[in-house]
């Protein structure tokens, strides 16, 4: 390709309404343009790219026995109404046809995939299958944004696994996990194998591919051990705490005016850790109350799983009033009836608290959990800095991340509610046991942009590079420079590298500061005062390492670094 002739639409300032360092390298880079919120137009450069992630992909998947399949993303209602999401899955692209028939754009394609399965997989003799696809998904996502990284059309590879039990849904998992790896070491991500929370996918078992990078919205709590999870399934164990020796029972103390922590905390002197936040909640219709540490906040995902729903909303202050005698800000669990208590860990063994005395304006002082009130206490709160490792009990490094692919153990969620069965070999009709496993093809372009790139653009890993080199001329008026310039582009495009040509009338300093920007790991420079001596440059752009090398041995040094 001649750049001349190319349309890479570069940019020299940053654009204003990006934030992220992949979102304003890939739009300077000309590599994508927003057509609207959540939704962006690859041009030639992001096509090139994306292009080469997906064979990558394709060819891990096929590795481990992956057939490939392409299904529609228009999804009819039944299906999703059958397994019971399409009441419960709010993020979804809802439509009818002139029909008035509902439909929906699919996010995701467990029904879809189970339908096939439960309308041909008969016997355990076809066992296992893994189905996958590379396909368009949409979200009706509420908060679009930071570029490519939360979109409302996006480009998936999703997976899927049929097995006869759960053995072989281990096995079929652990080809997964391992294929994963292969995937984004090849694109040359640096990424984290960490446990992750389920939610609306269902199953009993999940975990996530993370690529560290400070413009991720996921944090990742980190040991030295290794271990690693998601925040929102992180197990939550706080340092000791130094609570005041004695026994001194509970007392009132007036808190006019003083409803949140922040205000305790100004008001009394004492620390927050020395408080119990109460909060006060209706769970399927019941009073629920639940209590953290002052510093602390909710999990809601943790809330799900201690209390078995998704049904939860937290109580007006009316509810509170007639519930419990008191405004919001004064609620607390000493003596407080009527309403099932779940506090967190971190108040097991803590003792000379401060808490809501369950009468406006009035706290409580010497409240010890356990003596004055029974709760039932479980993991419910947000791990934070500082909080220790489940496994080796040193403090917990929290880092900001991008999810790249999610691994789910669904087990017989979807073959139970739809119905897919198989003959097992002693003829008995069993559920089929799946697997689902997504990665976003964008997501490791702008992860590979995030972690791989400076001042004056990005340098991607050469395995998903739109291109493995540019050739710049820097003088193309000159005769000498544009026949070596040309003559190296035909050899490089004769040995099967992947090669622009930058043969435009520009300045050397454009050219130079274009090939910086778009993400190709090597410049071959042809100038004047080398090429007298018989040399071209080639330039690194990750290390901006120059080697001359002589113009005859140009296309093999090249091959032999960046084509191995
Ligand atoms: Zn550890």
């Amino acid at each position: 390709m001649r750049w001349s002739q190319a349309f890479i639409p570069t940019l020299r300032e940053v654009p204003a309404e990006a934030e992220v360092p992949s979102h304003q390298l890939l739009l300077r880079a000309g590599y994508v343009r927003q057509v609207a919120a959540g939704l962006y137009a690859h041009l030639f450069l992001a096509r090139r790219s994306f292009l080469k992630i997906a064979q990558i992909i394709r060819e891990e998947m096929n590795r481990i026995g992956g057939q490939e399949f392409y299904l529609p993303a228009l999804n009819p209602a039944e299906l999703w109404q059958e397994s019971g999401r399409w009441e419960t899955v709010d993020v979804m692209f809802r439509l009818k046809d002139r029909n008035q028939h509902d439909l929906c754009l699919g996010m995701t394609h467990e029904e879809e995939m189970t339908n096939i399965a439960r309308g041909e997989l008969r016997s355990y003799r076809q066992l296992p299958q893994i189905w996958y696809q590379i396909q368009e998904k949409f979200r009706d996502e509420p908060r679009p944004k930071s570029g490519l990284l939360r979109l409302r059309q996006f480009v998936m590879k999703d997976s899927y696994s049929f097995d006869l039990d759960d053995a072989g849904l281990d096995v079929s998992y652990r080809k997964h996990v391992e294929a994963y790896r292969r995937i984004f070491d090849r694109c040359g991500l640096k990424t984290l194998f960490v446990e992750a929370f389920s939610g609306m996918m269902g199953g009993s078992e999940s975990s996530e591919y993370t690529a560290p990078t400070d413009a991720g919205e996921d944090l990742i709590a980190t040991s030295e051990c290794g271990y690693a999870a998601n925040l929102e399934k992180a197990e939550a164990q706080a340092p000791p705490a130094e609570d005041p020796a004695g026994e001194a029972l509970p007392e009132p103390f007036p808190t006019p005016g003083q409803k949140s922590i922040s205000d305790l905390v100004k008001f009394t002197k004492e620390s927050p850790a020395r408080m119990i936040k109460t909060l006060d909640y209706i769970v399927e219709s019941r009073p629920v109350v639940l209590l953290l540490r002052g510093d602390h906040e909710l999990s809601e995902t943790k809330l799900i799983m201690a209390l078995g729903t998704a049904v939860f909303r937290l109580a007006t202050p009316e509810e509170a009033l007639r519930l419990h005698g008191a405004h919001l800000g004064s609620l607390g669990p000493v003596g407080l009836k009527g309403a099932r208590i779940v506090a967190d860990r971190a108040l097991e063994g803590r003792r000379d608290l401060i808490a809501g005395a369950n009468r406006d304006d009035t706290h409580l002082r010497h409240v010890t959990p356990g003596r004055d009130f029974a709760a039932e206490f479980r993991d419910l709160r947000v791990v934070a800095e500082g909080d220790l490792c489940p496994r080796c009990g040193k403090p917990l490094k929290l880092t900001k991340s991008v999810e790249l692919g999610h691994l789910f153990k669904l087990g017989r969620r979807y073959s139970d509610s739809m119905h897919a069965m198989v003959l097992d070999a002693e003829g008995n009709e069993v559920p089929l046991r799946m697997g689902s496993y997504g990665i976003g093809l964008e997501r490791i372009l702008s992860a590979a942009a995030e972690q791989n790139h400076d001042a004056d653009g990005m340098f991607l890993p050469p395995s998903i590079a739109p291109f493995d080199v540019v050739v710049t001329a820097a003088n193309m008026e000159n005769a000498d420079v544009r026949a070596a310039a040309e003559k190296t582009y035909e050899e490089l495009l004769a040995a099967s590298v992947e090669v622009l040509f930058d043969d435009r009338q520009e300045r050397p300093g454009v050219k130079f500061k274009d090939a910086d920007l778009i993400g190709v790991p090597y410049r071959i420079t042809l100038g004047k005062r080398k090429l007298a001596q018989g040399l071209a440059e080639i330039f690194e752009r990750s290390t901006k390492q120059i080697q001359d090398v002589k113009l005859d041995a140009v296309t093999a040094t090249l091959k032999a670094r960046c084509l191995q």
